[in-house]
């Protein structure tokens, strides 16, 4: 959802895409939980602190609370590809403790992503799967297809409420939007 670089490593490199606060604004306005989950291996390789990351996440939902939108949660796996950790995306680690931690059912959950890897452990987590394509580098192929993609996140937004629209019923909904 943040503007594609590399690594942000600043928060003066933190930029919302356009579009990206109304987007979110609409999901909670439906009662949906909004989660971020992160890979921030710039952490473990010692380009980025747990305080600057933190400074970049308090400048997400500053602007994010400018137009009247909130995330409810943020995760970060701050390892090295090599650890060999859990949480690291395409792992679930972050997935499944988010849906204990705020009671929410994976498999009423949507997965938003600019990389396959979002796809892959949304799919491994038994969500429902979007790439977004804005900020969307050409990968080579997983195998693995998204249950949708769109050209951004209010494109992926509108899905998500059509989907909700046709299963309206039980249990609270998690919305992982990841990043
Ligand atoms: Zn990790």
């Amino acid at each position: 959802m943040a503007q594609y670089r590399e690594y942000c490593c600043h928060p003066k490199d933190f930029r919302l895409l356009p579009g990206v606060g109304h987007a979110v604004r609409t999901l909670n306005h439906a009662g949906l939980a909004v989660i971020v989950m992160t890979n921030q291996s710039a952490i473990a390789r010692g380009w980025l602190t747990g305080d600057v990351l933190g400074q970049i996440h308090r400048k997400m939902r500053r602007a994010l609370g400018r137009v009247g939108a909130r995330i409810d949660a943020i995760y970060v796996c701050p390892h090295h590809p090599d650890d060999g950790c859990a949480c690291r995306k395409p792992g679930i680690a972050m997935f499944t403790q988010a849906a204990e931690e705020l009671g929410l059912s994976l498999a009423s959950s949507y997965v938003v992503g600019d990389r396959m890897l979002d796809v892959l452990s949304g799919r491994a987590a038994g969500s429902q799967t979007i790439l977004v394509r804005s900020g969307h580098r050409p990968e080579p192929a997983h195998g693995v297809e998204p249950d949708y993609e769109a050209e951004d996140l209010t494109e992926a937004v509108a899905w998500i409420l059509q989907q909700e629209r046709l299963q309206r019923g039980q249990g609270s909904r998690c919305h992982a939007m990841a990043r």
